[in-house]
C-alpha cells in the first residue's frame, strides 16, 4: 500500500472511537477483527464508521475454479460434440 494511503487510513481511524460490524451493525472496538456478536472477520474501519469486510478468499477461489470449470467445459464440450459428429459421419459414409 501507498504512504498516502496508509495515512489516509490511520486519519479516519482516529475519527472514530469504535466501527460497526458491516454484516450485524454492532459497536466493535476499532482494534477487533472479530464482531463480537456474529463471530465475523472484520477489517479496519471505513469512512462510514463501519468496519470493512476483509477479503474472501476463500469466495475468490471458488469463483476462479468455477469460472475455470465453465471454460472447461465448454472448450472440451466442443471438442466432444466435434467427436461425435466426426463418428457420426464416418459411420455414414461405410
Ligand atoms: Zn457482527
Amino acid at each position: 500500500m501507498s504512504e498516502t494511503g496508509m495515512r489516509e487510513i490511520d486519519r479516519e481511524s482516529a475519527f472514530y472511537t469504535f466501527k460497526r460490524c458491516p454484516y450485524c451493525y454492532t459497536h466493535l472496538k476499532l482494534a477487533a477483527d472479530h464482531c463480537v456478536e456474529c463471530r465475523k472477520k472484520v477489517g479496519p474501519v471505513d469512512k462510514l464508521g463501519l468496519a470493512r469486510k476483509p477479503f474472501n478468499t476463500k469466495a475468490y477461489t471458488a469463483a476462479l475454479l468455477w469460472i475455470a470449470l465453465i471454460a472447461l467445459y465448454i472448450w472440451k464440450g466442443i471438442d466432444f460434440w466435434q467427436a461425435i459428429q466426426s463418428f457420426i459421419w464416418n459411420y455414414f459414409k461405410n
